[in-house]
């Protein structure tokens, strides 16, 4: 049997797995397919990670972004597990290290893109190697009903038929009703797969509604109030972007814009700058998130209200991936119905649908955003049970975690409510993991996360075992990071 207790103590740090996720190791590791649902920032990477460090040979995850593999592999090997990635941001003479590297036995996981499945010398490869798992991450992209569909991913059965051996595989997306469910058993031939859902709940957030009278000021207070935490402010216009970046600017705030207005190289200077803790805020349109995977985001401000819940829900769902405690702050004015009715009228000059289907798509786009409005201005019940519902799902009220239920003012919102720590020696601790991100080359949540942090300030661990016992800390992170932190507090405590 395998030790997987042990493993996610040695690598990941963490002393008792999620809901749902021993369950799918072990269907993997008991050789059946496997399909889970489970919400954004449940730990679903783990789910197929400890499986393939216990399984032979390697294990290829298909991921459809690049930026994502990137952010992966520099995790796992934060943690001391041997992963790379196959993607086209590579090299010819990187990639044909990779592969010389992989042959030699170099790697456990290795993350490829589903275009690299088609390439002949790719294939070369996959069949001479045991590949005992395959993951599917993100797999609604193989769904036309699903909200990402990418043909690339239409391939992967193609590719795993030609195997030599039928590999174990496992589906994940955090998104999938009936007919995404269906097509991704059918378009990944899954067999007989044991299928576990979650559900859409994110328990670590606060769902908040506010109609302030001058949302700027809101804003400017709110984020002053989090000054040292990170945040997304989701605005409509590029133009609502541009301005409220200044305005948070010329208030001494290092908030960046976002948005597909800007230049290529300054949108992703602006998204490392965020990912690395150099810039706290970044405002943005929506076209800002996909493929970051930041998990310390601790609230997402919607300067405006957005077109329809599920894009509310995913935007807002950026916060708290760690599982930490984070907030989903909706403005709303009168204002963003109109600016939203304007949009959508105009979004449908699309040159393959006829004038009927044209109509009928702004109709049904028209009809979300009376939704959308209608959960922002009626204040009649539990806003978490408002969105459940609106996926389909039961729930029943109160959730104590939402602008209803528990009945926080405008003005409460904006204070940050911090529980009872040594607020300097957090601070400390915070100075101490961006000196370690900075000379290991990584962003600060990759050294030890936030909940870390917090327990190494409240338990202060005095030697390597008393620290082997916080969250987060596994092997790998104890010899690269312990002593720099104890010594950190030992100054601390001694002045
Ligand atoms: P998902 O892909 O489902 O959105 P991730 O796999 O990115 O989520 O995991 C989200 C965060 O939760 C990561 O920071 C991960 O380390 C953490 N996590 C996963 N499993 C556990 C666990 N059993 N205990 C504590 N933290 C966990
Ligand atoms: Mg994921």
């Amino acid at each position: 049997m395998a030790d997987i207790y042990g493993i996610l103590k040695n690598y990941y740090g963490y002393t008792s797995f999620r809901k749902g996720q021993e369950e799918i190791i072990n269907s993997l590791l008991s050789g059946r397919d496997t399909l889970a649902v489970m919400p954004t920032g449940a730990g679903k990477s783990l789910c197929y990670q400890i499986p393939a460090l216990c399984m032979e040979g390697i294990t290829l995850v298909i991921s459809p972004l690049i930026s994502l593999m990137q952010d992966q592999v520099r995790t796992l090997i934060s943690m001391g597990i041997r992963g790379a990635y196959l993607n086209s941001s590579l090299t010819p003479r990187q990639m044909e290290k990779a592969i010389s590297n992989a042959k030699s036995g170099m790697y456990k996981i290795i993350y490829v893109a589903p275009e690299r499945l088609e390439m002949p010398s790719f294939i070369d490869f996959a069949c001479s190697q045991n590949i005992p798992l395959i993951a599917v991450d993100e797999a609604h992209c193989i769904s036309q009903w699903g909200h990402d569909f990418r043909p690339s991913y239409m391939q992967i059965a193609d590719f795993i038929a030609k195997l030599p051996k039928r590999p174990v595989l496992a589906a994940f997306t955090a998104t999938a009703t009936k007919m995404v469910k269906y097509d991704i058993i059918n378009n990944l031939h899954l067999r007989e797969p044991f299928s576990m859902s979650l559900g859409f709940d994110r328990e670590n957030l606060y769902f908040g509604l506010y109609n302030p009278i001058d949302k700027n000021k809101f804003v400017l207070d709110y984020v002053k109030a989090h000054e040292n935490q990170s945040g997304i402010i989701y605005c409509l216009t590029r133009r609502y972007v541009d301005e409220l970046a200044k305005e948070l600017q010329d208030n001494g705030i290092n908030a960046l814009p976002y948005h597909a207005g800007l230049e290529d190289s300054e949108r992703s200077f602006n998204q490392n700058q965020f990912i690395y803790d150099k810039a706290k805020v970044i405002v943005a349109t929506n076209a800002f998130g996909m493929g970051i995977d930041k998990p310390d985001v601790r609230y997402v401000l919607h300067y405006n209200m957005p077109a329809n819940i599920e894009d509310y829900y995913q935007q807002a769902g950026r916060a708290g991936r760690d599982g930490e405690p984070s907030e989903c702050i909706l403005l709303y004015s009168g204002r963003d119905v109109r600016i939203n009715e304007y949009l959508i009228n105009k979004s449908e000059e699309n040159e393959f649908l006829d004038a009927e289907e044209v109509k009928k798509h702004i109709e049904i786009k028209l009809e979300k955003l009376k939704l959308m409005t209608f959960y922002s201005t009626s204040k009649t019940t539990c806003l978490r049970k408002r969105i459940l519902n609106y996926f389909g799902e039961v729930y029943i009220p109160p959730c104590n975690k939402c602008s209803y239920c528990m009945n926080l003012s405008e003005e409460q919102i904006k204070k940050v409510k911090v529980p009872a720590i040594d607020k300097e020696l957090l601070e400390v601790l915070e100075k101490t993991r961006s000196q370690l991100a900075k000379r290991w080359g990584v962003p600060a949540y990759s050294v030890v996360n936030d909940r870390t942090l917090r327990e190494m300030a409240i338990y202060r661990p005095k030697s390597e075992a008393d620290m082997l016992k916080i969250y987060g800390i596994g092997q790998v992170k104890l010899q690269r990071y312990g002593k720099t932190f104890i010594n950190a507090m030992k100054k601390y405590e001694s002045e």
